[in-house]
């Protein structure tokens, strides 16, 4: 079977929905295809960050994600092995960053059919499962993309002007393209999981809270969502979940662990990720396609939707232009780099500074002695 679309979009997870809905809004005729299951399980801390709020307002979808949030963010309480470092408000006040506020918990569940049925309401076509394979770029000034997509029972060979690469941390269109090589992937580990919301104390964990943990073996997030707890971890090289998860639940015997009665375990990695091209005429990666650093500063979701708005961005609007060339293509590496990728560099550093319980201890006493600092290092490292 062949089909021939405007723009194929390979992945339906944030990047990959919002860029085929903008497209679609554009009058592009879009394939969406999604390995699947439909509802699967995401990992993922389940935070939708402050600069995603606007984001979602500007394209008509903030009520939605709103009416389907199961809790929000205000405040960031951090621990190193059980001691605190930084309790801060996350809720800013400044009159630049006002309207940001703080964010929303959303489980990925409902958030990503939300975001799928948004672009088929727009007019794409949605298929599900199936699987974007074998992608062949055509010639420089962006005349055609082919790939495959294999869906149960039937192959489809699909030609289009755009191939959106919007399929995750170690993208296999990058890796089948050449865009990416051993070197690109780190050693870290992912996971989420989560558990009844009675078996942790309000008055450890607040709603509205997100309660970070650092220890050696990597990092923990908790935040309550709706009657349930939900945490999300980063696990260092060479650290098993098991060890890790009963270490974390030894700073305070509250702390969920999958052993205890806990459930919706999912995991991903190896992080960070990044491919060493990120469009051609033809071609673009989005989302954590493209990088992604480290879930510390909760941004993957945002950076996913701001590259699927930078990359629509970078294609002229008019109908006679509509094609992704050399031109666009370069537009937006350049926009991705000066914005989401000078974000996944500060988030990189502050991995590694994670990395150093020194370089943790000084700056937590810098803010036992300033208490504003707390406030401003969080503001400019989640809001940036
Ligand atoms: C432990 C952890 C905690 C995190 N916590 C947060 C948080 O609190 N807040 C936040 O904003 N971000 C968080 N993130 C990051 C966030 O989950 C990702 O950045 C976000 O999901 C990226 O969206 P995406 O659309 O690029 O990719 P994804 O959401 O990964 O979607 C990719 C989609 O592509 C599909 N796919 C893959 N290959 C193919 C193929 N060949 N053909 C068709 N479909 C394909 C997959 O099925 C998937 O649905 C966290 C990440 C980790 C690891």
């Amino acid at each position: 079977m062949a089909m021939r679309v405007e723009a194929i979009v390979a992945g339906a997870g944030p990047a990959g929905s919002l860029a085929a809905m903008l497209l679609a809004r554009r009058g592009w005729q879009v394939l969406l295809v999604d390995r699947g299951p439909a509802g699967r399980r995401k990992t993922c801390g389940h935070c939708l960050g402050p600069r995603a709020v606007p984001l979602l307002r500007r394209h008509g979808l903030l009520a939605a994600v709103q009416a389907i949030a199961e809790g929000f963010t205000r405040r960031l309480s951090v621990r190193a092995d059980g001691r605190r470092l930084i309790d801060t408000p996350i809720d800013l006040d400044s009159s630049s960053v006002k309207e940001r506020g703080g964010g929303l918990v959303v489980d990925r569940r409902r958030l990503d059919p939300l975001l799928q049925e948004a672009a088929v309401a727009a007019g794409v076509e949605y298929v599900c499962p199936g699987v974007v394979v074998e992608p062949r770029l055509g010639d420089s000034l962006g005349s055609g993309v082919r790939v495959n997509v294999r869906t149960p029972g039937r192959a489809i060979a699909v030609e289009a002007r755009l191939l959106v690469a919007a399929d995750g941390v170690g993208s296999g269109v990058a890796r089948a393209l050449g865009w990416a090589n051993a070197a690109c992937a780190g050693r870290r580990f992912g996971v989420s999981f989560q558990c009844a919301g009675e078996t942790v104390p309000t008055s450890a964990l607040p709603p509205g809270t997100v309660s970070m943990r650092l220890r050696k073996e990597g990092y923990l997030g908790l935040v309550r969502q709706n009657d349930w707890v939900h945490a999300a971890a980063l696990l260092r090289p060479g650290v098993e979940l098991e060890p890790a998860l009963r270490a974390f639940a030894s700073d305070a015997e509250w702390l969920p662990s999958p052993t205890r009665g806990c459930s919706s375990l999912a995991g991903t990695g190896p992080l960070p990720w990044h491919a060493t091209r990120m469009a051609a005429a033809g071609c673009a990666l989005v989302g954590d396609a493209a990088g992604y650093a480290e879930p510390f500063t909760g941004e993957g979701m945002t950076w996913a939707l701001e590259s699927a708005e930078l990359l629509v961005g970078a294609i002229p609007e008019r109908a006679s232009e509509r094609r992704f060339d050399t031109t666009a293509a370069a537009r937006y590496v350049e926009r991705w780099q000066a914005t989401i990728g000078a974000g996944q560099r500060r988030c990189r550093w502050l991995a590694q500074a994670l990395d150093r319980p020194w370089l943790i201890a000084g700056v937590a006493a810098a803010c036992r002695g300033f208490p504003p600092l707390a406030g401003q290092l969080v503001r400019s490292v989640v809001c940036a």
